[in-house]
């Protein structure tokens, strides 16, 4: 298996350089698009890994999915489903819609940013540093990582240039569908956003959803397996923006892409998959690791379709 993923990270290393890192944020500017490395966790614990598997990266979208189960876990899906939609948005992670029903909550998508910032306000806690600890406690927690921690310079870079985000809480707070501070709603947006984790990481939260709520090994329940039901559904439709349908076709299972290059791929029952490579796509997705998610659906027949 080492072998086979080896052979796709060598197979991959012409794409690496036509993605670009993301450049909005300018501390992921500095991103090597040389990277690229994968880590599997097999159904029965066994892992595999190939490349450059140990490079912290920041976390970005692919915290969208803990965000969501976070607010499963405080609210029950009764109440998650009031407050927003699961509906495919096609539109990229940060598009601006002022319609007025694409301002109504269930038009509001968890795994685009308006979305995510939403969810935001629906983490249980006294103030928005607790809530940003209980959601940096279940990252930790999924990834069995307790060293995972804030890369401070990305959370500052991003809260200096992230207008278009600020403008996208502030249409949600205009629209009366957030109601705290919309600065305090951001900063934990930011933060969220700028955890660093490693493919390992990303791999070990794969796994649980994959599981429907489980942890590798021990087998301890985390969540109910509902909640991965929801997560896994959401992540198939709209999991890589406006490329979920080609990625569904190319490699057909739930996955989050993150603009710092990285992508947690599920594969239900079977394994969890982080993958690594800064250079992106237009969509803002990572060419080299959906190239190399690609590569491996194929050989090992990974899609749910
Ligand atoms: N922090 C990034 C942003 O808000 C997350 C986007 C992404 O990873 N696609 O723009």
């Amino acid at each position: 298996m080492e072998v086979l993923l080896e052979e796709i990270i060598e197979q991959c290393a012409p794409y690496k350089a036509l993605g670009k890192p993301a450049s909005y944020i300018p501390e992921l500017a500095k991103g090597d698009v040389n990277d690229l490395g994968m880590y599997i966790i097999l159904s029965n614990g066994q892992t595999f890994k190939a490349g450059d598997y140990k490079k912290p990266f920041s976390i970005q979208s692919v915290v969208k999915p803990i965000l969501l189960l976070l607010a499963l876990m405080d609210h029950g899906m009764e109440e998650v489903r009031k407050k927003i939609g699961v509906e495919a948005t096609g539109k990229p992670f940060d598009a601006i819609n002022v319609t007025d029903q694409s301002l109504q909550n269930l038009h509001i998508n968890p795994m685009v940013n308006m979305g995510a910032i939403a969810m935001c306000t629906m983490i249980k806690g006294e103030n928005y540093d607790e809530r940003f600890q209980r959601l940096l406690d279940l990252t930790r927690h999924l990834a069995g990582n307790p060293a995972i921690e804030l890369d401070e310079a990305v959370y500052l870079s991003e809260k200096r240039t992230g207008n278009k985000n600020r403008a996208l809480a502030y249409l949600l707070k205009s629209y009366g569908l957030i109601e705290d501070d919309v600065e305090d709603v951001l900063n934990c947006y930011f933060k969220a956003c700028s955890i660093k984790v490693t493919c390992k990481d990303l791999a070990r939260i794969a796994y649980v959803f994959a599981s429907h709520g489980k942890m590798p090994i021990t087998e301890a329940r985390i969540f109910p397996a509902e909640y991965a039901h929801f997560v896994n559904a959401v992540l198939v439709t709209c999991g890589m923006y406006d490329g979920s349908g080609d990625f569904a076709v190319r490699v057909g299972v739930p996955a989050k892409s993150g603009v710092g290059g990285g992508i947690m791929a599920v594969v239900p029952t079977r394994m969890g998959i982080g993958i690594f490579s800064p250079g992106l796509d237009e969509k803002g997705n990572s060419l080299a690791g959906t190239k190399a998610l690609e590569a491996l659906s194929k050989r090992m027949y990974l899609s749910i379709f």
